[in-house]
């Protein structure tokens, strides 16, 4: 239903909105960069025409104007994450009691099973290594190493970084964003065509990890990096860049420790193949 005299609607005036002048401005600004092709389809390796510039972490879960946070969309693919968004948003309304951010930065212990799995996520489009670990295990080290030129790497510290913050970051708002971008990368891996992928997530328990590989599908495999508590604290104490958050990497690490081992494959009956699911050997430095 419309309000009258269309002032009180609840999106507001496209002014209000703050999609005025300067909007128009930053908006050319991005055609152009963008050279007007749709990033999500050139992503998918097609060429779209620019039809509208997105914001990639939408406004309503604080998503900002910066440059980083804007690119170029076809008509098709706006249409597509506009009603992605209102689904989600549904969604992250229903999940808002359960997903909560611990005091460590990393989300409390899973009342649900797959948690932190992005809602709706489809099998991956390209091979994708699920890596596996407690913080200081040697994940993005492991990465580091094996990943080739082109690979894509989703990597919520990282993407701290990317979201304006520091990658141990604490802040609730900083791990949201970086939640709500990691997610989208997640979602994105549907479309791929070519290329790999690695996905660091901690998955303390086999029943995530079967449930991480179950969403991404069967392209995508289990690397677990094998490391002792006392070798992860023994890190995270002499890391300079985790000094600030020692005390929940400590205890995250504590908890690892104090899961009990369940008896579930790391791939559930009739997944399909994976195939590189062994286990490392924890590779040292600060992933
Ligand atoms: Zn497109």
């Amino acid at each position: 239903m419309k309000a009258p005299g269309g002032w009180r609607g609840k999106a507001g005036t496209r002014h209000q909105r703050g999609y005025g002048a300067a909007w128009d401005k930053l908006r050319e600004i991005i055609l152009c960069r963008d050279r007007r092709l749709c990033q999500q389809c050139l992503r998918a390796g097609k060429a779209g025409h620019a039809h509208a510039v997105d914001h990639i972490i939408p406004k309503s879960k604080g998503g900002t104007d910066d440059l980083d946070n804007l690119e170029a969309l076809c008509k098709r693919c706006h249409a597509e994450k506009t009603a992605h968004e209102g689904a989600e948003a549904q969604a992250a309304l229903r999940e808002e009691g359960r997903r909560r951010i611990g005091e460590d930065g990393w989300p409390i212990e899973p009342k649900v099973l797959g948690y932190s799995i992005p809602h709706g996520v489809r099998p991956s489009g390209i091979p994708v290594f699920v890596v596996c670990g407690p913080p200081a295990s040697g994940k993005t080290t492991h990465v580091a190493r094996h990943a080739k030129g082109g690979d894509k790497v989703i990597d919520l510290d990282q993407i701290k970084v990317r979201v304006g913050g520091k990658p141990y970051d604490q802040s609730e708002s900083i791990i949201r964003k970086a939640m709500a971008y990691r997610d989208m990368m997640i979602r994105s891996l549907a479309d791929d065509t070519a290329g790999r992928a690695w996905l660091i997530v901690t998955a303390i328990t086999k029943v995530e990890r079967a449930a991480w590989i179950d969403a991404l599908g069967p392209k995508a495999s289990l690397v677990v990096i094998e490391a002792t508590a006392d070798q992860c604290l023994a890190r995270i104490a002499a890391d300079p860049a985790r000094a600030e958050a020692i005390e929940g990497l400590s205890e995250a690490v504590r908890r690892w420790e104090r899961t009990p081992p369940i008896q579930t494959p790391d791939r559930p009956p009739g997944g399909g193949g994976g195939k590189s699911r062994g286990i490392l050997p924890g590779t040292g430095g600060t992933g």
